[in-house]
This record gives structure tokens, C-alpha cells and sequence, in this order.
């Protein structure tokens, strides 16, 4: 598994992101993701896995609520895969730190 780890900086907003091959705004600052079809899955420290793609759905669904950010980036084993790793974080009673991963396959194809 290939993971690309991101630090956003300290009170930074929650990052967009976009799918680097087709383009689409997978996770917005605000409102639930809405996957392509090249997002293998989307992990957040807060809530777990919040979306699993079809061909990694069973894999992580018999995880359930114990399904962590490394269990997600286990299911990236092609050459053509890989994950973001993102932390961002900002004051709350003290300071607070989120981790979201976004995996992704560049030839979703092979999966199925
Ligand atoms: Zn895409």
C-alpha cells in the first residue's frame, strides 16, 4: 500500500479533495462525500469508514466500527493504488486533531 501523509496546518479548514483522474470533488469542507467511482474508500478518524467501494465493501464492512485507517489502506494493494492521508486540526475545549484517508485506484477496472 502507498499512502501520501498530509499535514494541514494548525485552525486550517477541513480540506477538499479531488479525485486526481476524473476530477470530482469526493470530499467537500461540508455534507457527506460523494465518491467517483475511482475512491476505493473514505476513512475518518471521527466516524470510521464512511464509504467503501463495492470491490473492498465486504473486506471492510465484516470490520465494521473496529475498521481503522490502516485495515482501509490494507485493501490498496495494486501498483495502481494508493491513499491520502490527511490531518487537520483546531481549537475545540484545547486543541484537536482529525485524520481523514481517501484511498484511490487509478484503473478501477481491475477490481471488478
Ligand atoms: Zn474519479
Amino acid at each position: 500500500m502507498r499512502q501520501i501523509p498530509l499535514s494541514m496546518p494548525f485552525n486550517a479548514p477541513p480540506p477538499a479533495v479531488f479525485c486526481p483522474v476524473c476530477g470530482k470533488r469526493v470530499l467537500s469542507t461540508e455534507g457527506a462525500p460523494t465518491p467517483c467511482e475511482h475512491v476505493v474508500y473514505i476513512w475518518h478518524s471521527d466516524a470510521g469508514l464512511v464509504h467503501a467501494a463495492a470491490a473492498a465493501a465486504h473486506r471492510l464492512q465484516q470490520l465494521g466500527e473496529r475498521c481503522k485507517a490502516e485495515d482501509a489502506a490494507a485493501t490498496l494493494k495494486a501498483e495502481h493504488q494508493f491513499a491520502l492521508d490527511i490531518s487537520y486540526g483546531g481549537m475545540a475545549c484545547g486543541p484537536i486533531w482529525y485524520q481523514v484517508q481517501v484511498g484511490f485506484d487509478f484503473h478501477p477496472e481491475a477490481a471488478a
